[in-house]
């Protein structure tokens, strides 16, 4: 689950880490509000767009203000804006720095590795991945020890690499407090971009330089968000994919493929031997979709919802082994669904197991498609999809 940069920011503030004060506004009106409080302590606030995608400064989501008014009229641009297919529903305001140098520091899961990476660079501000794809040599790594985190000497290290040396302490800080807010949270990644050295007005009012986190990306690893019940409050309704969002209410298993044949399967191994035996028969699949054990006629039919949702299908293979699921029940399912089919699309059933024989019934009375084995019922879907595809 990917996260809004103000609670990314209060993961790593809960950690410790130095992260600018902000506030979040919905409206330019609220906007103002927090640029009126903000403003006594800076010249400028710095407005950026919430959404879950990054490119948000070249996308023209960042931009400073220098008075309330200007925040109202700046916010106003913003919000409303599309980035990346992303409609910006609020900003987040906050003093705006006065940076001296942008670099990147990450920590992410290596599952090869089965380790934490650090990843950093004294190239920051921009993506990362167009300098990894460049000057790989900017970029500096090191893996975290699954039992004794980072340890003092590698944070050092990857400081030192990355050009922070005269700023030692604050770097060795972020850096072990990454890997604290990767474990604390169960995330698969905390990126900092850009994590920069900032002039600021020290305690005897001179200008001295801080190291500060300003940007703050953090994705959860979703199979252990049960473990987190908190961090459920983090995920956005207005981002979230209707489809996923079905899914999830749904309790069905999905992930959306590039293929042109849903299939719906009971089962996360028979849906991946499902999937193989499409890519056999010459097809690519259009999804993962496992309706779970004893799967009733609704559920059945949300999932063809689900599916029948990608405007990429051109037929679907559904493919149950009834165990605790039974056939009649699915069949049934599948008719109520095709009734409420906002969109023709051929369809291959095969059903074996639980009532099969009782759903075979349903399905020939209701004139359904159906296959005996799972080749067959490969085959033809791959078939009904091409002579789809060619019409
Ligand atoms: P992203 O483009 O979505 O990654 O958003 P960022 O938060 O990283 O902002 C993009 C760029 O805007 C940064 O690399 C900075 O150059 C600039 N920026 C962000 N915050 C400030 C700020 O407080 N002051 C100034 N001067 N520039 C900022
Ligand atoms: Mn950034």
């Amino acid at each position: 689950m990917k996260i809004q940069e103000a609670d990314a920011k209060r993961l790593l503030l809960a950690q410790g880490l130095p992260v600018p004060e902000w506030e979040v506004a919905r409206t330019p009106a609220e906007a103002r509000a927090a640029a009126e409080r903000l403003l006594t302590r800076a010249d400028k606030v710095v407005i950026k767009a919430q959404v879950l995608v990054g490119g948000r400064g070249k996308a023209g989501g960042v931009k400073l203000a220098g008075s309330p008014a200007e925040a109202e009229t700046t916010a106003a641009t913003i919000l409303g804006m599309s980035i990346k297919g992303s409609v910006v529903r609020k900003v987040l305001v906050a003093p705006a720095a006065d940076i001296v140098r942008e670099y990147y520091l990450s920590a992410v899961l290596d599952r090869a590795g089965r380790r934490i990476l650090l990843m950093g660079s004294a190239e920051g501000g921009v993506e990362i991945e167009q300098v990894a794809a460049e000057r790989p040599d900017a970029i500096v790594t090191i893996h975290a020890d699954p039992l004794l985190g980072l340890e003092d000497w590698q944070a050092r290290t990857i400081a030192f690499r990355m050009g922070l040396g005269g700023q030692l302490k604050a770097a060795v800080a972020i850096a072990k407090g990454l890997v604290r807010t990767m474990l604390a949270n169960d995330a698969d990644l905390v990126e900092i971009n850009p994590l920069a050295i900032v002039r600021e007005a020290g305690a005897d009012g001179q200008p001295a330089e801080r190291l500060v986190c300003l940007d703050a990306k953090v994705t959860l690893d979703d199979s252990a968000l049960y473990r987190h019940p908190e961090l459920e409050a983090f995920r956005d309704p207005d981002e979230e994919d209707p489809v996923d969002a079905e899914a999830r209410a749904a309790g069905i298993n999905f992930i959306h493929l590039d293929g042109t044949i849903g299939c719906m399967v009971n089962g996360a191994g028979l849906a991946m031997t499902t999937m193989d035996l499409v890519k056999r028969a010459g097809g690519e699949p259009a999804n993962f979709l496992d309706i779970g054990g004893g799967a009733k006629a609704d559920k059945v039919a949300a999932a063809m919802r689900l599916i029948l949702a990608d405007p990429k299908v051109e037929a679907i293979l559904v493919n149950i082994f009834g165990g605790i699921t039974r056939g009649d029940e699915v069949a049934h399912g599948l008719i109520e669904a095709r009734g409420q089919q906002v969109r023709e699309v051929p369809m291959i059933v095969r059903i074996v197991g639980t009532n099969a024989t009782e759903a075979a019934e349903l399905l020939r009375a209701a004139r359904f498609e159906t296959a005996a084995s799972l080749d067959e019922a490969a085959e033809k879907a791959v078939a009904a999809a091409k002579a789809a595809s060619a019409a």
